[in-house]
């Protein structure tokens, strides 16, 4: 766990060696392990001075977050972070030098633990890092990071640090002040401990700079002029674009300014409590279970199937095939190449290819203006497309990945087209957002090798890919569409064949119910507003803007023809059918949909909604702070149960997903829904909410929504019968 040495000159080492793992973390074990060894320290009278360091490629990773995301004792962790403090002030004041050696990334715990010794020099490695992830977690550095680091650096420079997680390199650090200095890789523990022996050959009692006489903190405390305006502005920012919806960063907000009000040890005390507080509170669960959790699991391929009797090997890709060089093929084929695996991209004619291939220049040439990448480097990765209509040139290629029209003849047409060139063991794979797999692989001659492999727009950017299996789809084949997705750096989940799978289907009821609200007349800056209260990145009308309505208007017309008697007309239906084919409003493409998208000015809501889809009596009356009377009230939906909609329609759909096996776990649900549309993290997901609810909760409420919105919010059995037993989603 951490060695203990005590060299000829009475210089201790202290080397942080957490067992069989690479990274050294801090826990309830590694921390009492370092107690031990500094109270021993500091009370031998032969040790004159300490070297703090790591026998590890890192320093510290940071907590560990197992540890932390069980944490459900308030009083006993508030009592061991406590007791870490004093630790933490032992060492500060114990008049023994002490000296951390940072050879590699010092992150979150281990910044704090290198903050709380009296000297820092850092390893000149381009691969480290410093900072404090917690709070993209939902927590906040609470081993005095908070009150350490803008006691060294000032508030303003120690603000992006703490509340928004940015990581900085080694020079960054030293100009900011959180570390002292930076020295060749490998010279590290020899320039801590040559400023140990310095330190003690100087005579002066080694002291923080916040305990020495007259200590001012840099660029003024929080109640300076420059102070206040300071956190002044930070907290409207924040409030702008979070809605208040996290409380980590508020909190961290908080320790500052409190803390920073009056000593180190007051401070250390306000933010103890701060800490306890983020630790126990849902958000920091949520976001630990499903981003760090449940995307590690992802990305480990933790549900690839394991067939022990016939293991399917990794497969490593060189050559694929890309068709259609739209906007899906080519965001596609630029991370392909990005992965260093060559890729063929096939449209109907040369030109239409070539067009693809200019799209990755252009977003590739923004990179190298902003120097991220070398002109060289562009062009080996350009070199790497291959852009083509003809079919012979797929030969080779180990998958094939389509994203033509979303028309069914046409990918049955070029499913033939290639399977007749591609080698017998290929696989075939569809990019459609919304046609069923099975349905798609009838056009197959090897059904087996055939998958959905469905990518978010813009492909190149966005993490998460569905993998969607079909009816015939064999195991390799997922197994090994898998390892593609993993060879190109993206998130999968896996997921079983439905009508929109699972990410389209969920997503689908944000944006209805936005259209839904918006047919009862409820205004739609409410609507839209409200979605981002909800915590959504965009609000459902914004959204279906975005998509396009006539998207929305065309799955309504092919589920209508698909599902014949079956099919159930929704409001959103109705209103998207209005706005395309009465208003000709297709949406942002065409420059109007339920925004008007002026050529000099910044989008704004049509005016013509309100002739179109008239507000409700009182609704159109109501403004932030109004409190409505009477038969209004009555009549009116608060901002609470429009909120509450939004949310609440996608888990309902979710839990149908889990029903209906279309998802295989919750987690799966979880992960792809924040990292395919940006459903708001602090909710853990749309799962991760009836988590948090309960499932008593939840069921309640969605038997009120239902009674008064009608049965697309009415609770599948699953959910009641977990609410019967009083079972959980997730561990407690
Ligand atoms: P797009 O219109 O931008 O591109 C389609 C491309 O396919 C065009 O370049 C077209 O010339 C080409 N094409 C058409 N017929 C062809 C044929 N027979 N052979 C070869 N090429 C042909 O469309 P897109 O947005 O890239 O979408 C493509 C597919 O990806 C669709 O199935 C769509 O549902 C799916 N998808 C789209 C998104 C999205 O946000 N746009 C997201 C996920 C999935």
């Amino acid at each position: 766990m951490l060695n203990y040495s005590v060299d000829a000159e009475g210089i201790a080492t202290v080397e942080f060696d957490y067992p069989d793992k690479s990274q050294n973390i801090l826990n309830a074990a590694s921390m009492g392990a370092y107690a031990d060894a500094m109270q021993k320290a500091l009370a031998d009278p032969a040790v004159k001075g300490i070297v703090v360091a790591s026998a590890k490629k890192d320093f510290i990773a940071g907590g560990d977050l197992a540890e932390l995301g069980a944490a459900t004792d308030a009083a006993a962790f508030h009592a061991s972070i406590s007791a870490w403090h004093k630790l933490m002030r032992a060492i500060e004041l114990g008049g023994k030098p002490v000296a951390a050696a940072l050879n590699g990334s010092t992150l979150g715990g281990g910044m704090e633990v290198a903050l709380g010794c009296h000297y820092r020099v850092a390893a000149d490695n381009p691969k480290a890092r410093f900072g404090f992830p917690e709070v993209t977690l939902g927590l906040l550095p609470g081993a005095g990071g908070t009150q350490r680091l803008p006691r060294l650096a000032g508030m303003m420079a120690a603000a992006p640090l703490l509340m928004e997680g940015k990581r900085i390199k080694a020079a960054e650090a030293q100009k900011i002040g959180m570390i002292h200095a930076v020295v060749a890789a490998g010279e590290e523990r020899k320039a801590a401990r040559q400023w140990v022996v310095d330190s003690l050959a100087s005579g002066a009692k080694p002291l923080q700079p916040w305990d020495a006489k007259g200590f001012k903190i840099p660029g003024g405390g929080p109640n300076t002029p420059s102070g206040m305006q300071m956190l002044m502005a930070a907290n409207a920012m924040l409030r702008e674009k979070t809605y208040d919806n996290y409380p980590a960063p508020r909190h961290i907000l908080s320790c500052v300014y409190e803390g920073l009000s009056t000593n180190l040890d007051t401070g250390l005390a306000i933010e103890a409590r701060y800490f306890t507080n983020l630790v126990m509170s849902p958000v920091s669960k949520n976001m630990i279970r499903s981003l760090f959790f449940g995307m590690q699991e992802a990305n480990k391929l933790a549900s690839r199937p394991a067939n022990l009797a016939n293991p399917v090997p990794q497969q490593k890709y060189s050559k694929i095939g890309m068709l259609g060089a739209g906007m899906m093929g080519a965001g596609i084929a630029m991370s392909t190449a990005t992965a260093g695996i060559d890729i063929v991209l096939l449209d109907t004619t040369q030109e239409a290819a070539d067009k693809g291939k200019d799209y990755a220049r252009k977003q590739w040439s923004k990179q190298v203006q902003r120097g991220r990448m070398t002109p060289e480097a562009m062009e080996a990765l350009l070199a790497r497309i291959h852009p083509t209509a003809s079919y012979a040139d797929l030969a080779g290629c180990e998958l094939v990945i389509e994203a033509v029209f979303e028309k069914r003849e046409i990918k049955a047409d070029v499913t033939k087209k290639t399977e007749a060139v591609i080698a017998a063991d290929a696989i075939f794979a569809s990019n459609t957002s919304t046609l069923p797999i099975t349905g798609l692989a009838e056009a197959s001659v090897r059904p087996a090798n055939f998958i959905g492999l469905h990518f978010f727009s813009p492909a190149e950017k966005m993490p998460l890919v569905e993998i969607i299996v079909g009816k015939a789809t064999s195991d390799a084949t997922l197994a090994r569409s898998m390892d593609y997705v993993r060879a190109i750096g993206k998130t999968p989940i896996v997921v079983n064949d439905s009508r929109g799978f699972y990410t389209s289907r969920v997503f689908g009821t944000y944006v209805s119910e936005g259209m839904a609200l918006l047919e009862e007349g409820v205004p739609p800056a409410l609507i839209d507003k409200a979605g981002l209260i909800a915590g959504m990145p965009v609000g459902p009308l914004a959204l279906a803007d975005e998509v396009s309505i006539e998207l929305v208007h065309k799955i309504a017309q092919q589920t209508r023809a698909d599902l014949g008697k079956a099919y159930v007309e929704r409001a959103a239906d109705r209103v998207a059918a209005k706005m395309v084919a009465a208003l000709g409003r297709l949406g942002r493409k065409s420059g109007a949909g339920f925004y008007d998208y002026p050529a000099d000015g910044p989008k704004h809501l049509w005016p013509g909604l309100a002739e179109q889809f008239p507000p409700r009596v009182g609704a159109s009356a109501l403004r932030a702070g109004d409190t409505p009377s009477g038969a209004d009230n009555e009549a009116m939906l608060s901002l609470e149960e429009i909120v509450e909609r939004l949310i609440l329609v996608q888990s309902v759909e979710t839990v149908r997903c889990l029903e209906e096996k279309v998802l295989r776990a919750p987690i799966d649900a979880d992960v792809g829904a924040i990292l395919g549309w940006g459903y708001p993290p602090f909710r853990g997901g749309p799962i991760g909410w009836l988590h948090t609810l309960g499932a008593a909760q939840s069921v309640a409420a969605l038997d009120r929504l239902a009674e008064r919105h009608g049965p697309r919010f009415a609770p599948p059995k699953l959910l009641r019968d977990m609410a019967a037993r009083g079972e959980r989603f997730y561990p407690a």
